[in-house]
């Protein structure tokens, strides 16, 4: 059995660890902060079998001209962020094509149908039942989807939709009922992401796990072996998600990383009103209100721009306004959050070890993190394994 560090603790990490552990290995886990607390904490919460169709589709080619004009509210892109980052941009674009579309959603869905299967076990093996809803996922269109893409790429997947008539009695919290409701009903969604991660990482550390709340600033490699704050593993493995690409860089490996940064804003419940029974997304608006544990969430589209950028909420106040026609909510309950989606240019995860040896990724989970993850540290854990696995998400793709 082997002695591993895992770098990050959100739920990437998390799950990677405890799949270790489960499996017999000595796993010590490091993150500068608390577990769960990154994009881990302040994503939609859904579970998103839909995800398998990845972003660069080739839907996506006839929207480039509004999203760079800035017709599309929702979208924000930094133009010198981008221009730094072009090659993996350009990259990402070129895989807007059918066939690759149809490739990498193959290999997607198998990730995420695994998950969806390891959440269910998780509900009685890590008593997270309570966290899960099994009420699907709703898309919102002011008009008939009929030609939708992304539908019919999920018709040819059969990942299973079917179009809402009576939005009225389907979902009675919505004020709108001249809008076409279709419903992913194999996606589930989650309450309080954070929770989930909690729950597994304490799982993790009845495993016999152990965890150092200390930033990683420098991974170092001698003969056979790896150092992390002082201590010496056989392996590492970089959960660390969207600062997976600086981690890396510090140790001479280039990531092709881009970050999605999006927020989200909370709003209190009002007594006596009908809460939504699971999230909806407005495709037209670019955002999802998820129902949480303790209000409404709305998680915002995409700004394409450093992380160390300041972050600009105001997608989160065109989110707003159009929630606002949707469902009756009350005032904001906190300060806004952002985070960043994790991206690589094919819209997959990075998952196995690197040219280093004993130098481990699973990070790069874009839209799909909490979605993916047990899928994911399954996938990790056979390749630990199994080093001839086939494994379409090798690092190596990227040169590494
Ligand atoms: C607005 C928004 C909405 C989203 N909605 C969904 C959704 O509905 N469904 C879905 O599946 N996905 C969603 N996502 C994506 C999902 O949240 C991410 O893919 C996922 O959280 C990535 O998990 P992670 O563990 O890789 O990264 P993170 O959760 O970011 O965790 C990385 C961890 O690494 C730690 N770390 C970083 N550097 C170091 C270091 N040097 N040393 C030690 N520790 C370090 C950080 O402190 C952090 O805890 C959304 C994302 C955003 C931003």
């Amino acid at each position: 059995m082997a002695k591993i560090a895992i770098i990050g603790a959100g739920i990437i990490g998390v799950n990677s660890a405890l799949e270790l552990a489960k499996a017999g290995h000595v796993v010590t886990l490091f993150d500068g902060k608390a577990p769960g607390t990154a994009a881990s904490y302040g994503n939609a919460g859904i579970i998103a079998t839909n995800a398998a169709v990845p972003m660069n589709n080739p839907s996506l080619l006839p929207q480039i001209p509004n999203l760079l004009l800035g017709k599309a509210p929702y979208f924000h892109y930094q133009l010198r962020y981008c221009a730094q980052n072009s090659v993996p941009f350009a990259k990402f674009l070129g895989h807007c094509t059918k066939t690759s579309t149809e490739i990498r959603t193959a290999q997607l869905r198998s990730l995420i149908y695994d998950s969806v299967a390891l959440y269910e076990q998780y509900k009685t093996d890590y008593s997270v039942d309570h966290l899960f809803r099994n009420t699907g996922w709703l898309k919102l269109y002011a008009r008939r989807p009929d030609n939708d893409s992304e539908l019919e790429a999920l018709k040819a997947q059969q990942i299973p939709y079917h179009a809402i008539d009576d939005l009225a009695q389907f979902e009675p919290a919505l004020q709108r009922h001249d809008l076409h409701g279709v419903l992913l009903e194999d996606s589930h969604s989650v309450s309080q992401p954070i929770a989930l991660t909690t729950a597994l990482f304490e799982a993790f550390l009845a495993q016999g796990g152990l965890f150092e709340q200390h930033a990683i600033e420098q991974l170092t490699q001698s003969t056979g072996h790896w150092t992390v704050n002082e201590h010496t593993f056989e392996h590492v493995v970089v959960c660390t998600g969207a600062y997976s690409k600086a981690l890396l860089k510090a140790i001479g490996l280039k990531l092709p990383m881009i970050f999605e940064r999006g927020g989200h804003r909370t709003f209190e419940y009002i007594e006596g009103e009908p809460k939504l029974a699971r999230p909806i997304y407005d495709p037209d608006g670019g955002y999802v209100l998820t129902p949480m544990h303790d209000g409404y969430r709305i998680t915002c589209g995409v700004s394409l721009s450093d992380i160390e950028a300041p972050y600009s909420y105001h997608q989160l106040d065109y989110a707003e306004t159009l929630a606002r026609k949707l469902v009756k909510m009350g005032n904001k309950a906190r300060d806004d959050w952002w985070g960043a989606r994790p991206t690589l240019p094919d819209s997959m995860p990075a998952i196995g070890q690197t040219k280093l040896p004993g130098l481990w990724l699973n990070t790069g989970h874009q839209h799909m993190g909490l979605t993916a993850a047990p899928g994911s540290a399954r996938r990790l854990c056979a390749l630990f394994d199994n080093a001839q696995l086939e494994n379409p998400f090798s690092p190596s793709r990227f040169g590494l």
